[in-house]
Parts: structure tokens; sequence; C-alpha cells
């Protein structure tokens, strides 16, 4: 069964009318498409839907679930970044969308002792948040020293640990690239065999256990060419299958065509026998 749930587009910093992912869905027998443009956030950056748009995002989606219910059956949903003192309420978005579901996600790291100053800020959050993902590896290290003066440690442990406070406090439908934090390291800074990181990311995948969440395994890093893994990595997910965390594949489609980029996910999982693997949504 073909789907993707982790779709963006022209509202957010994806390109494409929602209609042409339909169209390239259904072209390549999809069964399902969900859409989770990036949330809005209460503070100026390139890359969220704007509040202003939100409501016609959602009608859109809507309006498109119902003419196309006969053939695909589509989703209205967010991708929604958890940002402590900033964003660490979803419900406010869900309810006002009247969302089918959501993907929590941490991309912009603050510091813990922060999050009073930044619940009383937050149109300045940006100058004091370390942003993790984007094309540029320079973003990565600038906000690094600039929020956690370099230090690599501090800075993913407090990646894992926002991330632990959205799975327990928010409890998203699917948790996106929950190791993404590695995709700009690049080696540099860490391994990803070292004891403190794999004691930071099996602490979270025991979380997400017992919560029951959904885990997306997302192939944007091989395509995109920025990393050459899946996010989780091959290794976490042979640790994962042992504990039966129920996976879906996600492409994170920012065009249409995004939308067929696998790269080999189910065929991987297939060949480690992974138990739970999620296609449709309930
Ligand atoms: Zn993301
Ligand atoms: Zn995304």
């Amino acid at each position: 069964m073909l789907s993707n749930y982790h779709t963006h587009s022209h509202y957010c910093d994806g390109k494409g009318e929602l209609r042409d992912y339909v169209q390239l869905a259904l072209a390549n027998g999809f069964a399902a498409l969900g859409f989770s443009g990036h949330a809005p956030l209460p503070f100026k950056n390139n890359f969220s839907i704007h509040d202003e748009d939100y409501l016609a995002y959602c009608n859109e989606v809507r309006a498109l679930k119902e003419e196309y219910s006969h053939r695909i059956d589509i989703r209205l949903g967010l991708e929604i970044d958890y940002v402590p003192g900033v964003n660490d309420n979803f419900q406010p978005l869900i309810q006002q969308g009247g969302l089918d579901y959501c993907i929590g996600g941490v991309h912009l790291v603050t510091d813990p002792n922060d999050t009073e100053w930044l619940h009383d800020h937050p149109a300045e959050a940006a100058e004091r948040i370390w942003f993790i993902d984007g094309p540029r590896q320079e973003t990565y290290d600038e906000g690094l020293q600039r929020v956690f003066h370099g230090d690599i440690r501090l800075g993913v442990t407090s990646f894992f640990h926002q991330s632990n406070a959205m799975i327990e406090s928010q409890h998203p439908t699917i948790v996106a690239h929950f190791n993404k934090i590695v995709m700009h390291n690049r080696d540099r800074y860490f391994l990803e065999t070292d004891k403190w990181y794999l004691d930071l990311v099996y602490e979270t995948i025991e979380l997400i256990r017992e919560v029951g969440c959904i885990v997306e395994v997302n192939t944007r890093g091989i395509y995109k060419k920025r990393h050459d893994d899946f996010y989780p990595s091959r290794q976490l997910l042979r640790h994962m299958a042992d504990k039966h965390i129920p996976v879906i594949i996600s492409t994170d489609a920012h065009c249409p065509d995004d939308l067929l980029k696998t790269e080999g996910a189910e065929e991987y999982l297939r060949a480690i026998r992974y138990p739970e693997i999620v296609s449709i949504l309930p």
C-alpha cells in the first residue's frame, strides 16, 4: 500500500500546489496522502506556513479530501516544531485546523535555561535558537557556537531532551526524523557510535515505546545527498525492531516528485523483518 504522510508544499518551504501532489500520488497508485506543512511559529522564519495562510491551507486540504474521497485517502496534518516556552502546546493548532494527525519534530534547539526568557519574548526567539536543519553546514556550526558555546554534548543532549519533552507532553501521531541532529555533524564533532550519544538515542526510543508513537523512517537526507542513511539510521532501526516500535516510511516531500523517493526503505525494513510497518494511518 503506497502512502506518504510527510508532505510539504508552496504553503511552507516546498514547491507546487497541493493538487499537484495529489495527482502525482494518484498516477502512482497511492492509497493515502497526508499533508504536513510546517506549522506556523510566533517568530519570523523562512520555512513555516504564515499565520494568515493557516486556515486557507486547512480548507484547501479538506476540499481535496472531499473531491478525491473515492480515489485516495487524503489527510490533513502539520509538522509541528516543539520549542519550549515558544511552541510547546500543539493543541491550539490541532483544534483550530481540525487536524487528522500531526508529526512532531525538533529542528530548533534551545538552551533549557532560556525557556522563561523565550516564553516572554517569543518574537525574538530566532536569536536564541540552534537551527539544526536546512541546507547549510555553516548554520549548524554558527548556532552551536552561539547557543551552546560550541559544547556539542550539551547541544545534542538538549536536542534529545527537547524531543523527549515533546513526546511525553504532546503524544504526536508520528515522531519526525528523531536523530536529525547528526545530519550536519558528518562525524566532525562526535561519532554515532559514541556511548554518550547512543545512551541519549536509546533513552528516546524507550520513551517512544512507552508513549506509543509511530516513528517515521525519513529518506530525505539520502536523496538530498546530505546524509548517507535514513533518519533513524539502519543500526537504530535494528534496535527498534527488537522493541516492536511501529514505523512509517516518509519521503518528507518538498516537491511532487519527492513523493516517490523512498530510497529502498521498504526493501530494507523487509530484509531485516521489521515487525511493525504502518502504511495507512487508522
Ligand atoms: Zn522536519
Ligand atoms: Zn518535513
